[in-house]
């Protein structure tokens, strides 16, 4: 069985708005449901938790019914920071099953089916995978206002999701983590620190995160050209 972790409990204080990013409407939809319907589409994932506010559980499960979330096993609390809340959701995972755990961002709609199932496979193979895009600036490293060096960009790549783990490496990650640790913003990360090897699946770069105002009106743009290549 493998299973999806969508973390969807943060407040989207960068929005500077009302909701939380990730029920703000985006083509008259939720964007939590268009984040969604991948996973359903998708032939690798069985099972999806959802990670929530917990005053929000209410109105998304009715929502839930509505549009049909057939996958959804469960609703599950969120934490202070994104590492509280996607280790509540591995809590909620049943061990006895659990094979492949896809962590993925409840604000990334726009992933598609066949990198879901990509990344899994990967992850079954090597047991650690995640979604990249190439990096398309130049990145420079920093220090006190002066560039301090210049990063080779052919090696850079920007970290997606899904990110994708055996359950049992991933559960020792989380149960080394500091979840407290505010510059933790990626689940990969945790599995590094570990020595594992990270395997990379070269993903699309329509698969933004929406995190502010400017990505919502992005995110409008792409949903009307979704056929075209980007
Ligand atoms: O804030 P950030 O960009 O890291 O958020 C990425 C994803 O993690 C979002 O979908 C957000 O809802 C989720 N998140 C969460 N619990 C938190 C903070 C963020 O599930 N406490």
């Amino acid at each position: 069985m493998n299973v999806a972790i969508i973390a969807a409990a943060g407040s989207g204080s960068r929005m500077v708005s009302d909701r939380p990013k990730q029920f703000l409407q985006l083509a008259g939809i939720p964007i939590i449901f268009h984040t969604l319907k991948p996973f359903e589409q998708c032939e690798s994932i069985q099972e999806v938790i959802v990670v929530l506010p917990a005053e929000e559980s209410a109105g998304f499960l009715a929502l839930a019914g509505k549009f049909q979330i057939r996958k959804l096993s469960k609703v599950v609390p969120g934490g202070a920071t994104r590492a509280e809340s996607v280790k509540r959701g591995l809590l909620a995972v049943r061990e006895a099953t659990a094979e492949i755990v896809a962590v993925h961002d409840g604000v990334r709609p726009f992933v598609m089916p066949e990198e879901i199932d990509r990344t899994v496979t990967a992850a079954r193979e090597h047991g650690a995978a995640i979604l990249v895009a190439p990096a398309t600036d130049t990145i420079k490293q920093v220090d006190r206002g002066v560039v301090t060096r210049t990063l080779e960009r052919s090696e850079l790549r920007h970290a997606l999701t899904p990110q994708c783990f055996r359950y049992e490496l991933l559960r020792r990650a989380y149960d080394r983590a500091d979840l407290g640790d505010t510059t933790l913003t990626d689940d990969s990360a945790l599995v590094e620190r570990l020595g594992e090897k990270v395997f990379v699946i070269e993903g699309s770069a329509r698969n933004i995160k929406i995190t502010t105002r400017g990505d919502l009106l992005l995110a409008e743009a792409l949903l009307k050209g979704k056929d075209l290549d980007f």
